[in-house]
């Protein structure tokens, strides 16, 4: 058993020391950061398994990080956010610094928003929270449903409910839309999240999603995505940010949607690689290839469910396999939770689970809509006056 206990507790008055919280910016490498702070790459970097440099390339453009300093200015300790579960801890030992991965800690509120269009809702969303990511997910939950374009009248309004994560103190990932509503000439309509995480109408219809085909046939799924996994073997905290495909060599590679190939070559541990860019911002990678099709080449648009590669296991690999990955902005998301070939109705008992779900929510867009009409700022937090940075013990 595991056991998380808070190694420092602290005001920053109280100790004196600073916490700085900086972005990661574009471009920036896990090398260059531990240059720029004048930290030892061999204990950071080069002395550490192959797994864990595997994770240092996680770190995405955009991500707040948190720096703790003494007062001499010396770095203690560092949060470096993976994921939305996983962090790199680096932390002063004596003279010596120190690398682990560890869970992020997390809590989780539903919170809700409700609002009148005067414009478009991204730009009330937008403008009433400060959130792009609430913008973006109420817009992009009805987008294949609702064309908000032509049917949005002003006085028209929405309702959105929706689980944030908190972490230090302030929102932090994606956050997770439960149910909406959005009015269009007065019509109500409706999206609501699932038990099975789809979403679904009023009327218990899936609204369609990004499509993807299943990247190899009939193979056998070896290993699934998870932002965090302990390893008990070796004695730490690992990630898969993909699904594997056992398959034999030589098994075709299919693309898992339309879209352009921008990257056809050798990696590093993925071996053999190829990356297709897809609308949305969405990307799938295909790792280990034994070798990539004639003609497949970067620059060249695919169609979805085009043999694209063959199974292998070049890079580091155990055996023949595909490592597949799904991406939406960089982020690595679960690919399963998107395939999907059809869109399903519920029936049965599925059906009557959803409706007594779906009539909880309507009656909290209910309360919304009566309380608030206006516009109300959900996302205005203060600097953080204390910060938790956790370590892990055996227990
Ligand atoms: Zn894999």
């Amino acid at each position: 058993m595991i056991r998380f206990f808070i190694l420092f507790l602290f005001t920053t008055s109280l100790f004196s020391a600073t916490v700085e919280r900086e972005r990661w910016k574009s471009g920036e490498t896990y090398l260059i950061f531990l240059e720029k702070k004048k930290l030892p790459l061999k204990e950071l970097y080069y002395g550490l398994d192959k797994d864990d440099q595997r994770l240092t390339e996680e770190m995405r453009t955009g991500v707040h990080y948190q720096i703790l300093k003494d007062n001499n200015e010396t770095i203690e300790q560092i949060l470096l956010p993976l994921n939305d579960e996983l962090q790199i801890h680096i932390y002063k030992d004596k003279n010596h610094y120190k690398f682990e991965a560890i869970p992020i800690v997390s809590t989780t509120k539903t919170e809700a928003f409700s609002t009148t269009i005067t414009s478009s809702p991204m730009y009330n969303i937008l403008k009433d929270t400060g959130s792009k990511k609430l913008a973006q997910i109420f817009v992009s939950s009805f987008k294949n449903s609702l064309n908000f374009k032509n049917d949005i009248r002003k006085g028209d309004r929405l309702v959105m409910i929706y689980d944030q994560k908190y972490r230090l103190g302030r929102p932090f990932s994606m956050p997770t839309l439960k149910a909406a509503m959005i009015e269009m000439r007065g019509k109500r309509h409706y999206i609501y999240r699932n038990d099975d995480e789809r979403y679904y109408d009023e009327k218990g219809h899936e609204v369609e999603g990004f499509l993807l085909a299943r990247p190899v046939r009939g193979a056998r799924i070896s290993s699934y995505f998870t932002k965090r996994r302990w390893h008990p073997v070796l004695h730490k905290w690992k990630a898969h940010l993909g699904v594997d495909y056992a398959a034999r060599r030589g098994t075709p590679v299919r693309a898992a949607g339309s879209g352009k190939i921008i990257y056809a070559a050798r990696a590093g541990s993925y071996g053999n690689l190829i990356k297709i860019r897809h609308s949305d911002g969405y990307e799938t990678r295909y790792a280990h290839l034994k070798s990539f099709r004639r003609g497949i080449h970067r620059g060249k648009y695919v169609k979805k469910g085009q043999v694209i590669a063959y199974v292998g296991t070049t890079g580091r690999s155990t055996g023949p396999h595909l490592h597949f990955e799904l991406r939406k902005r960089g982020r690595a998301i679960n690919p399963l939770q998107v395939v999907q070939v059809t869109t399903k109705k519920l029936h049965g008992k599925a059906k009557k689970a959803f409706m007594r779900l779906k009539e909880n929510y309507d009656q909290s867009i209910e309360l919304h809509l009566k309380n608030d009409t206006k516009s109300k700022k959900v996302h205005s937090f203060k600097d953080i006056s204390y910060i938790h940075f956790i370590g892990k013990k055996d227990g």
